[in-house]
C-alpha cells in the first residue's frame, strides 16, 4: 500500500512543471525560490543552504513542444538540451533565481551560455569540475571552485551562506543518499522487491522535493520495500549504463523488465546519489563537498578516470550487483555516452559479457521496437 501510494505520488511530482514544483514546496517553505541543477552533478547542499530549492533539470520529457529552442541549436543534439532551453524561453523558470551547469560536455557548456544570453533574469553559474582526479593540484583546485560557487551565489543573493547552514544541508542530503543507498543495496540483494521504474520514479522525484519532505516520504517507503514479498522469476540480471544527463522514459525502463530482464543496478540520476558514504559535516562545508566529490563517489562513467579506467569500474559494478549483462542506454546524439559505448563494448567482449544498446530520446512514446530487441536479447540468454 505504502509502496504504491509513494510511487504514485512521485510519478505525480515528475509530471509537474518546474514552477508547479516550486509552488508545491512553498506550502511548507513560504516564498522559497528554485535553483536549477543541470545534470550530472552540482553541490546542491550549497544551494539549499542559501535558502533555495535545488531542482533537477532533466529536460521536459514529452510535456512541452520545442517551438523556440530549435532556432538556438543545431538539430543533431540531445533532446534534454533543447527542452531545458525551451523551459527558459517559455518563461517556465520564473520562480527560479538561477541555474547551474557543469563541464559534462560541450553541449552542456553551450547550453549554459545560451541560457545566459536568452534568459537575462536568471543567474547562470558554470561549475568547472576537475578533468583530472589524480594531479597534485586537483584537491586545491576543486575546493577553490566549490568555494567560488558559494561566494558568487552568496554575492548574487546578497546574503551569507555560512558553514553551519551548509553542514545542516549536508546532513539532510546525507540522509536522503543513505536511504537511497539502502534501496539500491536492497534491490541487489532481493531483486524484484522494487521495480526499476518504481525506484527511478522515487529517486528522480527527490530532485524536485525539498530534502526535509523527501526524507519523510522515503523512510517508510524504504521499510515497506524491505518487507515486500518477492516472487522469484526466470530472468536476465542486468545493469543499466550510460544515462548521463538525459534520462530514459519510465515506459522504456518498464519495457526492459517486462521483456525478461531484471535491473540490479543502474546509473540513473547518479549525480544526486553520487557519494558512497556520508559527506563530513565538520569544518568547511565546501571543502568537505569538494573532497567527497574527488574521493568518495560511486563508480560512474560520467567522471574522468581516476587510478582505474572506467571500463573496469563497469565490470566491477556488474560483479557487485551479481548481474550477467549490461544494457547500454545512451540518449540519441549524446556523444560522450556513445563514445564510451565503443570502449565499454570492447572491454565486455574481451570477457564474453553480453550487452545490448538501446538508444532513446525524450519524446519517445512507443517502445515496440525496443521491446522486440529486449525480448530477443533476454530469450537468447535464457534459452541459450
Ligand atoms: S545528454 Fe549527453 S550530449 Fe546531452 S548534455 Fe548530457 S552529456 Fe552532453
Amino acid at each position: 500500500m505504502i509502496i504504491d501510494q509513494t510511487v504514485e505520488q512521485c510519478r505525480d511530482v515528475l509530471d509537474l512543471m518546474p514552477g508547479e514544483a516550486i509552488a508545491r514546496a512553498r506550502e511548507k517553505h513560504p516564498g522559497i525560490k528554485g535553483f536549477g541543477v543541470f545534470p550530472v552533478y552540482a553541490p546542491v547542499e550549497i544551494i539549499h543552504a542559501a535558502g533555495l530549492m535545488p531542482v533537477g533539470m532533466f529536460g521536459a520529457g514529452n510535456k512541452v513542444e520545442i517551438s523556440h529552442a530549435d532556432s538556438r541549436f543545431q538539430s543533431f543534439i540531445c533532446s534534454i538540451a533543447k527542452s531545458t532551453l525551451e523551459l527558459f524561453l517559455r518563461g517556465d523558470m520564473e520562480d527560479f533565481v538561477g541555474a547551474v551547469f557543469s563541464s559534462i560536455c560541450d553541449v552542456a557548456r553551450n547550453l549554459s551560455s545560451v541560457v545566459h544570453r536568452n534568459a537575462p533574469n536568471i543567474y547562470v553559474e558554470y561549475l568547472h569540475l576537475p578533468q583530472s582526479r589524480i594531479s597534485d593540484a586537483t584537491v586545491a583546485y576543486t575546493r577553490m571552485e566549490f568555494e567560488r560557487f558559494r561566494k558568487n551565489l552568496s554575492h548574487h543573493l546578497g546574503r551569507p551562506i555560512g558553514n553551519d547552514a551548509i553542514a545542516h544541508s549536508i546532513g539532510l542530503y546525507n540522509k536522503v543518499r543513505r536511504l537511497t543507498r539502502e534501496l539500491y543495496q536492497h534491490r541487489k540483494e532481493r531483486p524484484g522487491s522494487i521495480a526499476a521504474s518504481e525506484l527511478y520514479a522515487v529517486v528522480q522525484a527527490g530532485t524536485r522535493i525539498m530534502p526535509e519532505e523527501f526524507i519523510v516520504l522515503l523512510e517508510p517507503f524504504v521499510e515497506a520495500v524491505k518487507q515486500r514479498e518477492v516472487h522469484e522469476r526466470d530472468c536476465v540480471n542486468v545493469v543499466i549504463e550510460g544515462a548521463f544527463c538525459e534520462q530514459m522514459p519510465l515506459g522504456l525502463i518498464d519495457v526492459i523488465e517486462a521483456a525478461g530482464c531484471q535491473v540490479k543496478d543502474d546509473d540513473l540520476a547518479v549525480g544526486w546519489r553520487l557519494f558512497e558514504d556520508d559527506v563530513s559535516t565538520e569544518g568547511n562545508g565546501t571543502a568537505a563537498l569538494a573532497d567527497a566529490y574527488l574521493s568518495r563517489t560511486v563508480y560512474t562513467s560520467v567522471r574522468h578516470d581516476g587510478d582505474q579506467p572506467r571500463t573496469e569500474g563497469l565490470v566491477r559494478r556488474m560483479k557487485d550487483a551479481g548481474s550477467e549483462a549490461v544494457i547500454f542506454a545512451p540518449a540519441k546524439f549524446c556523444e560522450p555516452a556513445l563514445l564510451d559505448y565503443v570502449m565499454f563494448r570492447q572491454r565486455l567482449e574481451k570477457d564474453n559479457i553480453a550487452h545490448l544498446k538501446v538508444e532513446f530520446e525524450e519524446k519517445m512514446w512507443t517502445f515496440e521496437s525496443a521491446r522486440t530487441e529486449m525480448e530477443t536479447f533476454a530469450e537468447s540468454m535464457l534459452f541459450d
